[in-house]
């Protein structure tokens, strides 16, 4: 028997990727704090199968089930989403899902009032001010599990916002840091997968090839922290140990460092602003982390952060246009349909041909991202 009285129920979505593996593995060392009492995945039964026997979860949703599939228990379709989302034994829920998929069950958890743990940052990137009056008309809160955002978290708990000057956002610099232009048109699917420092899903681990991914981020963190995007900075850190600054008013500069692992932004998630005491991080050794470099980012060769940037500028439903241009074409690299330096091209022209669509809410947000989606796959055959 596991013993339930005073832990915290948490909703895994997405639990058999990346994300959600190293969360149920969190959770496990943090028996004592959290039980997992919904767990959902897209499609891979088997695995689901296992956590289920593990966690003995109170709710199990498989979003593409087949008849015959799964335990006739397990709930199907994209509702499943919602329903995990806004259960009553629910305190948490770790939306782990990656892409536009995760939209719903994000709204639908803060409307319930629900903590979200997000580390589906496309979320906040396609609908970051509808995601706010979804917080606010529920009481709910978004805490990050991003390590950047995480980070930032950490630094500035405790500081009101005004004494935030800046922040500036690590980036590994991606499996491509020191290639040519002329390299990069080559470069094949393994090479955009061999990721120098993390080990993540495919889509997030071409988006930090590509830079796309600190695109998404630098949104993100713009409306995680009520920054303005000239207050926002990236800069090139290869060893991926200092997960963000944070610049005071007075100059002095915060930041967090760990070794890279997901499991400390996935735990801090569910304990903020406490800590609790784990086992699960490496101790930090600075001479064996050492050196510790920092170099510029270079826009001409990696062209997708500088048009994710100027969508976040532009607002409105440029964003959710960058979103989804971005997942279709990274779906269409990943399937060979597609070379790797399509996938910036492929952005650039839908917001060249979808600028000033309506936003404001879900409804226009979503309509800009199908419309996105449609002009990646007729202009660029993904
Ligand atoms: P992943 O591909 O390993 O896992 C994705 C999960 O989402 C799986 O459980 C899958 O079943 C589920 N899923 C996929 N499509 C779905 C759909 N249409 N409906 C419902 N569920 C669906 O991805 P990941 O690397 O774990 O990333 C998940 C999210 O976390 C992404 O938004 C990513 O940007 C973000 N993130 C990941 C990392 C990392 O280290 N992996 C770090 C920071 C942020
Ligand atoms: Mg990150």
């Amino acid at each position: 028997m596991i013993a339930t009285a005073g832990t915290k129920g948490v909703a895994v979505l997405g639990s058999t990727g990346s994300i959600g593996t190293t969360a149920l593995r969190v959770i496990e060392r943090q028996r004592a704090r959290f039980r997992v009492v919904a767990l959902t995945a897209n499609s891979n039964r088997s695995l689901l199968s296992e956590q289920v026997r593990k966690f003995a979860p109170s709710f199990v949703g498989m979003v593409e089930q087949q008849q015959g599939d799964a335990d006739e228990s397990w709930k199907s379709g994209s509702e499943s989403l919602i329903a995990a989302a806004t259960r009553d034994d629910a305190d948490i829920v770790l939306n782990a899902i990656v892409g536009a998929a995760g939209l719903d069950a994000t709204l639908a958890a803060l409307k319930r009032g629900k903590r979200v743990a997000l580390a589906n940052k496309e979320t906040l990137v396609i609908a970051g001010d509808v995601v706010k009056q979804a917080c606010a008309s529920g009481c709910g809160e978004v805490v990050p599990v991003d390590s950047e955002h995480s980070a930032i978290l950490q630094c500035v708990t405790g500081h009101p916002s005004r004494q935030v000057r800046r922040v500036v956002l690590t980036a590994s610099g991606g499996p491509f840091r020191g290639w040519s232009e002329k390299q990069l048109a080559s470069a094949t699917i393994e090479d955009a997968l061999r990721h120098p420092t993390w080990q993540m899903g495919r889509k997030i681990t071409i988006d930090s090839a590509t830079l796309a991914n600190k695109a998404l981020e630098v949104i993100e963190a713009h409306f995680l922290f009520d920054l303005p995007y000239d207050r926002i900075e990236v800069v090139v850190h290869p060893q991926s140990v200092v997960h963000s600054f944070v610049e005071f008013i007075d100059g002095s500069v915060v930041a967090q460092m760990s070794v890279p692992t997901m499991e400390l932004p996935v735990l801090y998630a569910l304990t903020h602003p406490e800590r609790v005491a784990d086992e699960g991080v490496p101790a930090f050794d600075p001479v064996r982390l050492s050196p510790m470099t920092y170099e510029p980012v270079d826009h001409q060769r990696f062209p997708a952060l500088r048009l994710g940037i100027d969508a976040g500028r532009a607002g409105g439903s440029a964003p959710a246009v960058f979103n989804a241009a971005n997942e279709c074409a990274v779906a269409g690299f990943l399937a060979g349909k597609i070379r790797f330096s399509d996938i910036p091209r492929a952005i650039s022209s839908a917001l060249d041909a979808l600028a000033d669509l309506p936003a404001g809410s879900r409804e226009n947000l979503l309509e800009a991202d199908a419309r996105a989606r449609a002009h990646v796959r007729e202009k660029f055959g993904c």
